[in-house]
């Protein structure tokens, strides 16, 4: 389902240019405009969902291959042995600003805790 006016799912269809590093069935990965880190890609479900509130128990296996998906981008990055963040934000206070769902895959550099 695409909804109008989700800039996440604009790329999903291909109306929005995005660096696509990674494709699977349920899932597009491709390279922040605004990256954190030396590598930093956002993973993101075909499907939308808005928010972690969101999620339906059915959607338990998309949620589990966004991190399948990490996984492999990790390996391809050169980043697995070194160490790497994922990161969800959920709603306003966690900074999310795009309410379509998506793991932030960062690494390259070194990470502090707690976050910000
Ligand atoms: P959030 O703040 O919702 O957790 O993360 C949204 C992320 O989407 C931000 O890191 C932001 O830089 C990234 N972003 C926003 N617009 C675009 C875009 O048009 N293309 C790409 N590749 N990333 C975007
Ligand atoms: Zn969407």
């Amino acid at each position: 389902m695409v909804i109008e006016d989700c800039l996440f799912c604009k790329i999903v269809a291909g109306e929005i240019p995005a660096d696509i590093v990674h494709e699977t069935e349920d899932t597009l990965a491709f390279r922040d405009i605004n990256p954190q880190a030396p590598v930093h890609i956002l993973i993101i479900p075909r499907k939308h969902i808005a928010t972690i509130n969101d999620l339906d128990d059915a959607d338990q296996a998309i949620v589990g291959s966004l991190f399948t998906a990490a996984r492999d981008i990790a390996a391809a990055e050169g980043l697995a042995d070194d160490g790497y963040r994922v990161v969800m934000n959920c709603n306003e206070a966690a900074g999310q600003t795009v309410f379509h769902i998506h793991l932030h895959l960062l690494g390259g550099r070194r990470f502090g805790w707690p976050p910000g």
